[in-house]
């Protein structure tokens, strides 16, 4: 089974909930930028504060402040690993693939989650965490749409990508998961 691994997907589709099985099962370190942050945000300490701000409001917080996070947990990691939240956009993508050259780990797959907008929607909001009001989620959508999904293209030409359809029940997703990455 191949461990170093991405998920890629707009928010609601399930990324976190499929990597969370699969780390589990499969013994990967999850590395959720959103959850790195929101830990941030519940210490309550300055950069937790201010990343608050902007993620109430489905912006992307600074690459800086991201990639930090990232290449801490990265360079301590002596095992298999699924990044699920990032990289969001391009620079990140570079910044992240000159990090795995740096560390000799290189991406081996990247796990694309495709489903409709208005699914995504309802999910959000039936989630009901603090940046899940209608607003901010098509925000969120907004900018998944601008700054993430070309990294769709960028995984494809590289030959690492396998898309999987994201709308059935958890368990089919992550048996598709499985046989992808198989
Ligand atoms: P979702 O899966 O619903 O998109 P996440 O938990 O991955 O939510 O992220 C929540 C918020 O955290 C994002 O809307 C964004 O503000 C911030 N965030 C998470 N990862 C990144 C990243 N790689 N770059 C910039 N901002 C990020």
């Amino acid at each position: 089974m191949k461990n170093k691994l991405l998920f890629l997907g707009p928010p609601g589709a399930g990324k976190g909930t499929q990597a969370t099985l699969f780390c589990k099962k499969y013994g990967l370190d999850h590395l959720s930028t959103g959850d790195l942050l929101r830990d941030e945000v519940s210490s309550g300490s300055l950069l937790g504060l201010k990343a608050a701000e902007i993620m109430n409001r489905g912006e992307l917080v600074s690459d800086e402040l991201v990639l930090s996070i990232v290449e801490l947990r990265l360079l301590k990691i002596n095992k298999g690993w699924l990044l699920d939240g990032f990289p969001r956009n391009i620079y990140q993508a570079d910044a992240l693939k000159k990090l795995l050259q740096k560390i000799n780990q290189p991406l081996e797959s990247v796990i694309s989650l495709k489903i409709a907008d208005d699914y995504l929607i309802k999910r959000l909001l039936a989630r009901g965490r603090e940046d899940d009001n209608e607003d901010v989620i098509i925000n969120r959508l907004k900018i998944y749409r601008e700054k993430t999904a070309p990294l769709i293209d960028l995984y494809s030409k590289e030959g690492i990508l396998e898309s999987i359809d994201g709308n059935a029940d958890i368990d089919v997703v992550f048996s598709c998961i499985e046989k992808a990455l198989g």
